[in-house]
């Protein structure tokens, strides 16, 4: 199983909360995992790509429905491996109101509520995490591992040139609960996808 994109967390139907994430690299982990006969389940937030051949697609908007999404599908039981991509927004506004809001009634300090953590909610999977920082990916994401209780996390420094949002090249490290870390050169993101595919199975 694999989540992607961004998510949106709407204040009312046409405003909403969110991240540059293009799904790119989680479409790229279901395809590879597609190509490599696993059955795969791909929970996309809102982006304009293809579904990969051979993938079961499930869309969402916001946080709360990915993680409603990952649970019905970890549900259906099964060797699941859950791989956490997307870029999930970490607060949502704390009303969503049901219509637009008028200029003169918008307030000048938005509240925010925090999201679910959907990687750290799931239990009972294997789990693979992403960490995209500005600045030492590694550190954090080692953290990351230990406190998610991942397999192992995949780190890459977004403010690198060739990493992070948008682009088709990826320079990752994988990095394991015990601080150790395996480096990745640049590559395209679908050569990333299919190491980090054969990482899991490898296991
Ligand atoms: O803690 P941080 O948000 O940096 O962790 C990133 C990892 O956790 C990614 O794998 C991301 O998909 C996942 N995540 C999640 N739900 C959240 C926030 C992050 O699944 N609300």
């Amino acid at each position: 199983m694999v989540t992607a994109g961004p998510t949106r967390e709407h204040l009312d139907p046409v405003r909403f909360l969110s991240n540059p994430s293009t799904g790119k690299m989680g479409f790229a982990v279901a395809g590879a995992a597609a190509r490599r006969g696993c059955e795969t389940v791909l929970v996309a937030g809102p982006v304009a790509l293809k579904t990969p051949a051979g993938v079961k697609r499930v869309d969402v908007v916001s946080a709360r429905e990915m993680l409603a999404a990952v649970k019905a599908a970890v549900a259906d039981g099964g060797e699941t491996v859950l791989v956490a991509t997307a870029a999930v927004a970490d607060w949502r506004p704390a009303k969503c109101a049901a219509r637009k809001l008028k200029k003169r009634r918008m307030p000048d300090v938005l509240k925010l509520v925090r999201n679910p953590d959907i990687l750290k909610t799931v239990k009972g999977v294997r789990k693979v995490g992403f960490a995209a920082e500005t600045g030492a990916p590694v550190k954090e994401a080692a953290r990351k591992c230990r406190e998610k209780k991942l397999e192992f996390t995949v780190a890459n420094d977004v403010l690198e040139k060739g990493a992070g949002f948008g682009c088709d090249t990826n320079k990752v490290a994988f990095v394991y609960p015990d601080g150790s870390v395996k480096d990745l050169p640049l590559m395209s993101k679908r050569s990333v996808a299919g190491r980090i595919v054969d990482e899991v199975l490898r296991a």
